[in-house]
């Protein structure tokens, strides 16, 4: 099959890839038809590798993915050919102690596309256990399935959260993660969103897609916003979509106390953390790795539009020229928030 496979460290090559995958009883065959450029795959891209997790033998990239089933396993009961789906691109093993208690994406044995050495999904066809597999609304497009992925970064982070209807939060970072964290936390009840960022046009963006108040740190001091829009108070739940030490620092500044904080950045390398400041306002500190359990809530919070992601969906590009895709999200203008990349139905 034809796939965008990394080679090796910045060079990528769209060519016939030897990959024979047969569907098993709980699995299903799906025709890739979208597939959303992550921060992941171009980090690597770029460097080869994330942490731990090193590129070492060529790799297909992408995990974010909607499609059409063409197969389904003998067992198979909640899906049908020709049904429209998004996928849930981490696999953990069943039986694992994490799966038991609920934390399947805390189970170290997981096979997450487009994590070494696992491929990813930017390919004609996949075969991915149904159980992770979920039907999208009919009002709801392969564009915006591909993006259930990212958006379960931001409903996981919500659920952390613990949210109660009328709570103020701030996002700091307005990059793809950072939106969608803003979205879940609207429709998870928050009366307003403050989100930061230094670049104008994502601000300008995220001020059009709900009751969120862009601060341009550049040029506005976010303690004074936050302190206008909580009498005073603090705000009663802050994201961190940045990961730096400057942004936790932030965090704690500008939270309420009592209030959480939640983790979703990751840095690069270990960050100093303000304990004391942390425990005079008795924060409760979150983290989150990736999500787990809300793929079918974000789908339903899209079917009813009370999550619109369709504004964040900025560069589309076709399969042919996954190359231009990958070296423009590499140097993305500040106006682009998610490339995507559609395949034809037809590709082999
Ligand atoms: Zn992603």
């Amino acid at each position: 099959m034809k796939a965008l496979v990394l080679e090796r460290t910045k060079v990528l090559a769209l060519r016939e890839f030897p990959l024979e995958e047969t569907v098993g009883p709980h699995d299903v065959r799906v025709r890739i038809r979208t597939v959303g450029v992550c921060g992941s795959d171009v980090h690597y891209y770029q460097h080869g590798a994330i942490g731990p997790f090193v590129v070492r033998e060529p790799m297909i990239l992408g995990h974010e993915a909607a499609g059409v089933v063409v197969e389904v396993g003998a067992a198979v009961r909640h899906l049908k050919v020709g049904d429209r789906v998004c996928m849930e691109p981490g696999i953990p093993d069943a039986n694992s102690r994490a799966t038991q208690l609920g934390m399947y994406n805390l189970d170290p044995a997981v096979r997450f596309w487009a994590t070494p050495p696992v491929h990813g999904c930017l390919r004609p066809t996949v075969v991915h256990p149904a159980a992770f597999t979920f039907l999208l609304p009919d009002n709801v497009s392969f564009a915006e399935g591909a993006m259930v992925e990212p958006l379960a970064v931001g409903m996981h982070a919500a659920n952390k959260a613990r949210l109660r209807p009328g709570d103020v939060a701030v996002v700091l970072g307005a990059g793809p993660i950072g939106m969608v964290t803003a979205l879940a936390a609207l429709a998870g009840g928050c009366a307003k969103v403050l989100i930061t960022d230094v670049q104008a046009p994502k601000l300008e963006l995220a001020s059009r897609l709900g009751p969120i108040e862009p601060i341009n740190v550049r040029e506005q001091d976010l303690a004074s916003a936050v302190s206008r829009a909580t009498g005073g108070w603090g705000a009663d739940v802050v994201f961190d979509a940045v990961g730096h030490p400057s942004s936790l620092a932030q965090a704690l500044a500008v939270a309420a106390p009592g209030a959480c904080v939640v983790l979703i950045g990751m840095p690069g390398a270990p960050v100093p953390l303000d304990v004391v400041a942390a425990q005079v306002k008795e924060i409760r500190l979150e983290t989150i790795f990736r999500y787990a359990h809300v793929f079918p809530r974000a789908l339903a919070l899209m079917g009813s539009r009370k999550i619109d992601v369709r504004p964040l969906i900025t560069d589309t590009y076709a399969f042919a020229d996954s190359l231009a895709a990958f070296d423009y999200a590499t140097a993305m203008r500040p106006t682009s928030v998610k490339v995507q990349i559609e395949l034809p139905p037809d590709l082999a």
